[in-house]
């Protein structure tokens, strides 16, 4: 039973669907189904939402580690981080059922659901929310246990996010927040079917995920300085099949860089304005079924 529901918009400041959710229905309320679920709405980072960047220090969103959050760091962030653990969780021991936070990419990853774990509750929330929005795509990041990931939707008993893209850091665009409204009404939808206990994993037709591999690199010089950019062929390809010998990089003086690998791969994060100091280029993915 989903007892308690947490929405959460500006865990990134510059991320305005959320932020623009949550405020939108907390002026005009939830649509009127959802009048059975408790579900608080929630602006994370307002300092850095003001200042219209991701973060003022640190990246709230990497803040709730066990151990992070154990840590004297007197960074905003990782304050914030502690306020916001004992309002929504506390994490490993949570009030909160199930925490939903909305995000944006720059990338073009469409309406992505992240979930973090497979069991038969994420099972049911992937499948139930693929056969209700046919165009979503479901991303699992569960290279880890879901209480070692420094998420901010983690401080909940369950924990996922909605990922909405593209749209360029600190745009609000038509088609991404209805897509971002659309993901958060059939997540909430199935809080409701679940609730109700009118769900079941058979039910409910097996769905393609994507599951998170590795972060691929820009080409550096010795320098640090990049050496190519991401290929026009690849650049707004998420998602779609990557294949060996495809090119990846069209390097400054004009050579195309390819994948070099054995099997096909579906990149995601392509080109994310928020990995550029990381030079995060993409993320890989395998495809499997749920
Ligand atoms: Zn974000």
């Amino acid at each position: 039973m989903l007892n308690s529901i947490a929405l959460v918009g500006g865990t990134h400041g510059n991320e305005t669907s959320g932020i623009q959710l949550v405020r939108n229905w907390r002026q005009h309320g939830l649509p009127q189904r959802f009048s059975d679920l408790n579900v608080s709405l929630n602006i994370a980072n307002k300092e850095a939402l003001a200042a219209n960047v991701r973060f003022l220090e640190q990246d709230l969103n990497r803040q709730f580690t066990f151990d992070a959050l154990a840590e004297n760091n007197i960074a905003k962030e990782a304050m914030l981080a502690k306020t916001l653990n004992e309002q929504l969780g506390p994490k490993g021991n949570s009030k909160t059922d199930l925490v939903i936070d909305i995000h944006n990419t720059t990338s073009a990853m469409g309406a992505t659901l992240i979930i973090l774990e497979t069991d038969e509750f994420h099972i049911q929330l992937a499948r139930y929310v693929k056969h209700h929005m046919p165009e979503a795509n479901i991303l699992l990041e569960d290279e880890k246990p879901y209480l070692e990931h420094g998420y901010l939707c983690t401080t909940g008993k369950k924990g996922v996010m909605i990922e909405v893209g593209a749209q360029p850091q600190g745009v609000l665009r038509e088609d991404v927040y209805l897509l971002t409204q659309t993901m958060a009404e059939v997540t909430l939808d199935f809080c409701m079917a679940y609730n109700e206990g009118s769900i079941t994993t058979d039910a409910l037709p097996p769905c393609d995920v994507f599951r998170l591999g590795e972060n691929v690199s820009f080409p550096l010089d010795e320098e640090g300085y990049r050496t190519a950019m991401v290929h026009h062929s690849l650049q707004d390809a998420d998602f779609k099949p990557l294949l060996p010998e495809q090119p990846v990089f069209r390097t400054f003086d004009g050579k195309d860089i390819v994948w070099e690998s054995d099997s096909e791969t579906y990149p995601h994060f392509i080109n994310e304005a928020a990995y550029f100091k990381l030079n995060v280029a993409f993320a890989t993915a395998d495809r499997i079924i749920l």
